[in-house]
């Protein structure tokens, strides 16, 4: 069985990935809240953790790995943008929650075998709370539950660092009914305009924190093999997880492997809509930049390192799909090629796996290539509509020859021009040689303008 190394944030190291149980491998991902599109980095985590996904399936079967990927439906953003506009706290959340599955859907990543709402799974975070407070880990105070952070000695410990220097460190909210300012919020109460449910602390809502330790109970067991999410979330949110999680089971841990996807920047710069480079992954859906094309982007750095999207890495990207695409068209597919998974299976070098694909493509092995660009979610029949609408090109081909050989006899180019003008213009590389036209889709083709031309 081809051996799995991944690198540990618990640890620091690159570890051999032995599963509790090879027979039901367990992976948990911190997934979104939903109050509006999904932007760019959002959809960092769901790629990575889609590829370890298919990776695990590959080693120990598809039916032998349970992925969950939570949905938080209650939090205050959301409710915040339902008083913004008006609308009801349930319609924004479905909305948002329909637009996320679909916009990465539309970036080739599988359905998880879970995608949990945390509104589901009210009763089990109060039965959890309820077992934290008997064991002296939390304490009511004024409407709220809190977690009792100096009573669990491994606090900080994903992260490697002090309780005192996390104080030194974050924004923790002093609040008068908190013992210690770095305790944090498992439940809190809701007034009679905001989500509640009844309580033996009466009628409130979950903290965010509590529903993801409640979910991978349910779904996952006590202790499960991975647990996945951006670099962003390892503090506070993991370290109260696994915070919450342990000292509710008694358990050594919550997930054995801490896995953390680092951070998105575009052009350089980190995204934020201050610099007008914030922008989400349907915006770039919308601007006809194929989901395809954004995964194989995202693929090409490594998880560990902070990832830079250019629109130059996109037509680029979109020019080998291209090529890939026509290469491997009716050829069916061979196996994978030990390389491609030794490359995934050294802690997901997506990068090393993308460099065997170019080398299957030189060799001329489009069986291989196939194969092994599945197990990278591309090339997929389901993600190809993009590059399949390509028309036919000979008689556009012909028109040009045609105005060419006129233009060689009247000195006259304008026609040859306007034409080469067009076609450039929807994408199409135009190649001229003394054999005659050759015309190229190329990167940012555009199927209906070339269809206006025919
Ligand atoms: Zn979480």
């Amino acid at each position: 069985m081809t051996e799995i190394r991944l690198t540990n944030t618990r640890t620091r190291t690159k570890e051999r990935f032995v599963p509790l149980d090879p027979g039901a491998v367990r992976m948990y991902v911190c997934g979104p809240t939903v109050y509006d599109r999904a932007h760019l980095g959002n959809a960092r985590p769901a790629i990575v953790f889609d590829v370890l996904y298919r990776l695990l399936r590959h080693v120990y079967g598809a039916d032998a790995v349970t992925y969950v990927r939570n949905i938080t439906d209650v939090d205050d953003k959301i409710n915040a943008r339902a008083a913004e506009t008006g609308r009801s706290i349930a319609e924004i959340a479905d909305e948002t929650s329909a637009w996320y599955l679909d916009d990465m859907a539309a970036l080739g990543t599988l359905t998880p075998t879970h995608t949990p709402r945390a509104t589901q799974y009210v009763p089990e975070m109060v039965a959890m709370i309820q077992t934290l407070i008997a064991r002296g880990h939390a304490y009511a105070a004024s409407g709220h539950v809190l977690f009792r952070v100096r009573s669990f000695a491994e606090y900080g410990r994903l992260s490697g660092r002090s309780v005192d220097d996390m104080i030194a460190g974050a924004r923790v909210e002093v609040a008068p009914y908190k013992e210690d300012p770095m305790d944090f919020v498992l439940w809190k109460p809701s007034g009679p305009d905001l989500p509640g449910w009844d309580s033996p602390w009466g009628r409130g809502r979950p903290g965010w924190h509590i529903e993801c330790s409640a979910m991978a109970e349910a779904l996952l067991g006590e202790t499960f093999d991975i647990h996945g999410g951006g670099s962003d979330l390892q503090f506070p949110h993991h370290e109260n997880e696994i915070a919450q999680s342990r000292c509710a089971h008694g358990t050594e841990a919550m997930a054995r492997v801490w896995m953390h996807n680092e951070m998105l920047q575009v052009e350089g710069r980190k995204m934020s809509k201050s610099l007008g480079n914030f922008f989400t992954v349907r915006d770039l859906l919308d601007r006809g930049v194929p989901g395809e094309v954004i995964r194989f982007v995202f693929l090409q750095t490594h998880y560990r390192k902070p990832m830079d999207w250019t629109e130059g890495k996109a037509r680029e990207a979109e020019a080998t799909l291209r090529k890939w695409r026509a290469l491997t068209e009716g050829v069916a597919a061979g196996e994978p090629s030990g390389a491609a998974v030794a490359a995934l299976a050294d802690d997901l070098n997506t990068p090393g796996a993308v460099a065997e694909l170019h080398r299957l493509a030189g060799a001329g092995d489009a069986a291989g290539l196939l194969a092994s660009a599945e197990l990278l979610g591309l090339l997929s029949p389901e993600m190809g509509a993009w590059a399949s609408a390509t028309p036919d090109l000979s008689g556009l081909a012909g028109r040009l020859q045609a105005a060419r050989e006129a233009a060689m006899a009247s000195k006259d180019f304008a026609e040859v021009d306007r034409l080469k003008a067009l076609l450039t213009e929807a994408g199409v590389e135009v190649r001229m040689s003394k054999a005659g036209v050759d015309l190229v889709p190329a990167a940012g083709f555009d199927a209906a303008k070339v269809e206006a031309l025919l």
